[in-house]
């Protein structure tokens, strides 16, 4: 078969050759349906600092798909042929005491679906069989294919109270603009954004967004203190943006929260550490999905709450079209890109 590969320790993908996976105890065989491209797919592709120390090729790259199993290994009770499942991208030790006690997210074994280990870009892909998470049939596949994503929205904006609270959303790439969706479907009083790209200011509008400030136009800080004089409930950090923690910090009421998922670049050495102290925030930081917390709550607000994030999805190509998919995700012209796995190449 044919499958997207970091090929060469050099910036670019290729479609290449490869053997069909084999199936292994413990793992499910995909017919891969739809996958959707993630940042870090990007960061491999430009084949930057990151993805030199952590990637060796060749590997097939991808960890956000979804697809039916056309095969499971003969240990495999818990999912059977026919399943339509979608990527939980963290591959975690099951026995490990860390899973056990509902910690998984931060094992410090986890390894990445297409990154550590071959991941789902290909017509077929064989993934352990925890890995592969059921998605109620009301979903739509280009959705299916970004749950893992959208976990990551689902865990922040869930990292505490919600409904009648005003929230703040500093940075609306993709999964911000989930955050958007997934504040509105639990009953938010007011959605603030900071996001300086049109594009994603749109979408946000698109979503159901309150307020966007622009920090390229405004001095968003002063638009703060009048917005919310008394602080916002909470501040969902998903820019990794320098300035986003000394303005969360200021502008996050006392007792409030900031929950922290952008990963920002290089170290911040201008915060005032005094003002979280005095004002007894919560500082949180949140990384992957909770197994399965993340998950169940996903579902109940996909299939119960009425979250439709399907504006997010901005493109749909063909999967051997991977290139463009890339150039306009660096363009930032894009929310979330979905390639088509059923496509012949
Ligand atoms: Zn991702």
């Amino acid at each position: 078969m044919k499958a997207i590969a970091k090929t060469r320790p050099e910036p670019g993908l290729e479609i290449i050759s490869v053997p069909e996976p084999t199936l292994k105890p413990g793992h499910v065989l995909l017919r891969v349906e739809r996958g959707s491209v993630c940042g870090t797919d990007l960061h491999i592709f430009n084949w930057d600092g990151w993805s030199q120390g952590r990637i060796h090729p060749p590997r097939i790259i991808g960890h956000e798909f979804c697809g039916t199993i056309v095969e499971v290994a003969a240990d495999v009770t818990e999912r059977k042929v026919g399943d339509f499942v979608a990527s939980e991208s963290h591959i975690i030790d099951p026995q490990s005491s860390m899973y056990l006690s509902g910690l998984g997210h931060v094992d410090r074994t986890t390894t990445i679906l297409g990154v550590d280990v071959d991941g789902g870009f290909a017509p077929y892909a064989v993934i352990p069989v925890l890995n592969a998470r059921p998605v109620p049939a009301s979903v739509p596949k280009s959705v299916a294919s970004m749950l893992d994503a959208l976990g990551n929205a689902v865990h922040t904006v869930m990292d505490g109270p919600v409904e009648g609270r005003t929230i703040l959303i500093t940075g609306l790439g993709p999964i911000g603009l989930f955050s958007v969706a997934i504040c509105r479907a639990l009953g938010a009083r007011k959605i603030i954004g900071t996001e300086i790209s049109p594009y994603r200011i749109a979408l946000a509008e698109q979503l159901g967004i309150d307020i966007v400030l622009n920090p390229a136009k405004q001095n968003v800080s002063e638009e703060l203190a009048q917005i919310a004089p008394n602080g916002v409930d909470a501040t969902l950090e998903m820019s990794g943006h320098p300035s986003s923690i000394p303005l969360a910090i200021r502008h996050t009421a006392a007792a409030g929260r900031l929950s922290l998922l952008g990963v920002f670049a290089n170290f911040l050495d201008q915060v005032d550490l005094n003002e979280v102290i005095f004002k007894g925030l919560q500082l949180h930081g949140i990384v992957g999905r909770k197994m399965w917390e993340t998950w169940d709550q996903m579902e109940w607000l996909l299939t119960e709450k009425g979250l439709d994030v399907t504006p997010v999805v901005t493109h749909e190509y063909p999967w051997d079209e991977i290139e463009p998919a890339m150039q306009i995700l660096r363009q930032g012209q894009a929310g979330k890109i979905v390639l088509d796995f059923t496509h012949t190449v």
